[in-house]
């Protein structure tokens, strides 16, 4: 049925772009260096819509100043010559930003009807993720602007969960340049093996409310409202974030707390300072990563004396105790150099951490104490799209789709439709 009707459609929609086209080209001209540009020619240019190709003689207007060209009907619609239609563009760009571009190319023809090449799904997600990768970053800017007036939050909550963590993505090695169609999509045997260099880590926050963790059976947690922080490398960048998000959603009122849950890196707790009203948490499974680490040296790997060890360190961390924990744990006697070393660290860890480990307390005003969520996030937000086998990113590539998979991860797609789409080079 469908496909009887689009070449009609696709007539409907030429006709109307010619009538523009029309009434474009007796239009004003535009201004540069202060004077009309000078008409320069009228070519017809070809773009790819839903329904199929299209045409428009596009009138193209020159500077006689500094040389510059600007072709306003094609600015008006968001078309780049042989490319995508701005709502195609959108469309694909979805498509990209949830499967390799591969993979969504092949997608375009049974859900959208349109034949495309991966190199044209790349392009999409190029185009609308640096429109909103430059949304998010005047957003933060907007915020951290102290002159700026914050969105009303005569609603904000009393505590807010902000959980933070770190996971890494492979980057691409610069010596020699590839077809950045490929970017980040096939595997890539021919690649050098990876260094430390080469990875870099994306930070996500999460953010929500603790009355939002709604308890689906007892002890299971799901979450019903959260927001999602991402930001590849940058700490600063992502505690920017973090502040813009939860003015934004009118979270953060005077008297809000706002809850940081992260794990031993200094970079969540140096920068969580930043709220003045905070409750600091160490994540509870990694501080019993740590007991675990010790435990599994002492006693060997499965033991059951390792369990029921381990056990007993979480009750009593659970039950608020941290410093009986570590007077208990300064009286062992290690029965190795490398268990003894594991204690060491382990004590040193909840020593440096016991402020943030008062676990009965966060329990009790309903905080939570595991970042559970975060690294759910972790999962949708990298490697669910970003981490697949043999995947390289190059910095400015995993910044776009990372924007644009927050979008959608954050139930904003719709917001995809106000962002202009950003010209990028090919
Ligand atoms: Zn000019």
């Amino acid at each position: 049925m469908w496909d009887r009707f689009r070449p009609q459609v696709r007539e409907a929609v030429q006709v109307a772009l010619e009538t523009l086209a029309t009434a474009e080209a007796t239009s004003a001209r535009p201004m540069c260096c202060g004077q009309p540009m000078r008409r320069h020619d009228r070519r017809p240019v070809q773009w790819l819509t839903w329904v199929g190709t299209v045409q428009a003689p596009v009138v193209r207007y020159r500077c006689p100043g500094c040389r510059a060209e600007r072709r306003p009907l094609l600015e008006t619609l968001e078309v780049e010559p042989g490319q995508p239609s701005g709502w195609l563009a959108r469309q694909l760009g979805l498509l990209g930003c949830v499967a390799s571009y591969p993979l969504a190319a092949q997608l375009a023809s049974p859900l959208l009807g349109v034949a495309v090449n991966a190199m044209t799904i790349w392009r999409a997600v190029q185009r609308l993720g640096e429109a909103a990768a430059q949304h998010t970053e005047a957003l933060g800017a907007y915020h951290a602007d102290p002159r700026s007036p914050a969105p009303e939050a005569t609603d904000a909550p009393d505590a807010v969960i902000v959980a933070v963590d770190g996971c890494t993505l492979g980057m691409q090695v610069r010596a020699t340049r590839r077809r950045r169609v490929s970017e980040g999509d096939a595997p890539r045997p021919a690649l050098p093996p990876v260094t430390e260099g080469h990875f870099r880590e994306v930070k996500t926050g999460v953010l929500l409310r603790p009355v939002e963790r709604v308890e689906v059976s007892p002890g299971r947690h799901t979450l019903v409202r959260r927001v999602l922080v991402t930001c590849l490398g940058d700490a600063d960048a992502l505690f920017t974030r973090v502040w813009a998000r939860l003015r934004e959603a009118g979270w953060l009122g005077p008297q809000t707390v706002v809850v940081v849950i992260g794990d031993g890196s200094e970079w969540i707790w140096h920068r969580a300072t930043l709220f003045v009203r905070r409750c600091e948490i160490l994540d509870f499974w990694h501080a019993m990563e740590y007991a675990w680490a010790y435990a599994r040296l002492q006693f060997g790997e499965g033991a059951r004396r390792a369990e029921h060890w381990t056990r007993r360190v979480a009750q009593d961390l659970k039950a608020g105790h941290v410093q009986t924990v570590i007077a208990r744990l300064q009286t062992l006697r290690p029965n190795s150099p490398e268990s003894r070393e594991a204690l060491d660290a382990l004590i040193r860890y909840y020593t440096t951490h016991a402020a943030r480990m008062q676990y009965d307390e966060y329990q009790r005003l309903g905080y939570g104490i595991g970042s559970g969520a975060v690294e759910s996030a972790h999962k949708q937000v990298v490697h669910a799209r970003l981490r697949q086998a043999g995947m390289r990113w190059s910095e400015v590539g995993a910044r776009r789709l990372l924007a644009l998979r927050l979008l959608l991860l954050n139930g904003e797609w719709a917001h995809a439709d106000q962002l202009r789409l950003v010209r990028v080079a090919a």
